[in-house]
């Protein structure tokens, strides 16, 4: 193995890594012995506590606030094995699961593999680069993942903020060639998604346990399906029962799958779509005075970041007021937040106000979160990002 350079934390700061978390910040690090400026973003170190003792062995960026992961406990080489055997076992979890290769194979550090996710759709796989250290490891991911899984595709497609790591957010076929049409295939339905155009990785995994739990409740109702993407929480009500089904999404080509997903799974005639802004739709359906039995909610992170919190928690409101408003009395309001910094007790105020702001009494049935191939770290409190309620308007 070659020889490490260390990245020295200041006395103390080790508890937080020894309390089972796998980030360290700047100021964490021992400027004197071993300052960050003499680290290039991606290097590979030692990560040792004030008195050498070995906390693992992670990677650097000297450029971000959060400036060092580790990858391991102990130091072990960084090479295909060790990418392969991670995988294997967030594979074996998968497997333990799902019956179908459709799943977030790899969710980052709650899989032991910090800024790395990857999506699994049967033979093809999406994954996400999203920091400098993980960039630099490419080849020995792709390899293991060739190796593993012999893949028709593997692309590459990383989000957002990979962006502040130095990552290229071009869209790269890194492996393979993709067939015109990707399927999913999920809770017994066949779905059409846009990898390359979609949003993220193409498909929201996340809510896969989220969408079969409104199926109860919508038999013979008319249902709202607000920021519907390509239609996986409206076809699936459609399939189970609903007598309509409106599709609400400003993205025209999210729309155009949602129709062909909705012929492909027998229910075209009961699906709708509406491109227009979700906001500008519930107020159009008010002004109507038209009502639906079952509303679902699953916008986009409106609070990207911490100062965004009070902006987006008005949004929030509102959007919860309007939806209120067009649900029938003893109606069903499916409602989540994938938004990082809105905590599910703060969602919760957010629906108690608007509901009171509506003069409306609710209830809640049942608490929504992310799916089982989305784990939690248990140090880490922000791979707990996916929260949701089913509410019952009484009256
Ligand atoms: N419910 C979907 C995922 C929703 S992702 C699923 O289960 O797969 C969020 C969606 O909101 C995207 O399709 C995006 O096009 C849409 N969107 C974002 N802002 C919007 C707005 N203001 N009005 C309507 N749709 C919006």
């Amino acid at each position: 193995m070659p020889k490490l350079k260390s990245l020295l934390l200041k006395k103390n700061e080790e508890r937080r890594i020894l309390a089972g978390h796998l980030w360290i910040y700047s100021n964490e690090i021992d400027p004197k012995f071993t300052p960050l400026k003499n680290f290039t973003a991606g290097d590979l170190v030692k990560i040792e506590a004030y008195n050498h003792k070995t906390l693992g062995i992670g990677y650097v960026n000297p450029n971000t606030l959060l400036c060092a992961r580790i990858l391991n406990r102990s130091l072990c080489p960084i090479d295909q094995n060790f990418f392969a055997a991670k995988i294997k076992q967030a594979l074996a979890v998968r497997e333990q699961c799902f019956a179908e290769p459709y799943y977030r194979l790899i969710f980052s550090e709650a899989d032991f593999l910090p800024g790395l996710i990857i999506d699994r759709f049967n033979d093809i796989f999406v994954i996400q680069l999203n920091t400098a250290g993980i960039n630099r490891c490419k080849s020995l991911i792709l390899d293991a993942l060739i190796t593993e899984f012999n893949p028709r595709a593997i692309v590459i497609k990383n989000s957002g903020t990979a962006q502040l790591e130095g990552a290229s957010l071009e869209v790269e076929i890194a492996y393979g060639t993709l067939p015109a049409a990707i399927n999913v295939e999920e809770n017994g339905l066949q779905f059409v998604v846009a990898i390359v155009h979609g949003q993220k990785t193409g498909w929201f995994y996340d809510q896969r346990a989220n969408r079969t739990a409104i199926w109860r409740y919508v038999k013979k109702q008319r249902v709202l399906d607000v920021f519907s993407y390509v239609g996986a929480f409206g076809v699936g009500a459609a399939k189970h029962g609903a007598k309509e089904v409106v599709c609400v999404d400003s993205s025209e080509p999210a729309l155009a799958l949602t129709r062909e997903n909705a012929t492909r799974n027998n229910v075209s005639s009961i699906v709708q779509t509406k491109a227009i802004d979700a906001f500008a739709a519930l107020k159009e359906i008010k002004a109507s005075q038209e009502f639906f039995d079952v509303i679902i909610l699953d916008p986009p992170a409106f609070i990207k970041k911490q100062k965004d919190l009070k902006t987006g928690m008005e949004a929030y409101l509102r959007l919860h007021e309007l939806a209120l408003k067009i649900l029938a009395p003893r109606g069903i309001l499916c409602t989540t937040s994938c938004s990082l910094h809105l905590s599910r007790d703060l969602l919760l105020d957010i629906v108690r106000k608007a509901a009171l702001n509506s003069g409306y009494e609710i209830r809640i049935l049942e608490q929504l979160h992310q799916s089982s191939d989305h784990p939690l770290h248990p140090a880490i409190t922000e791979t707990n990002y996916l929260k949701g309620f089913i509410i019952k308007k009484e009256i």
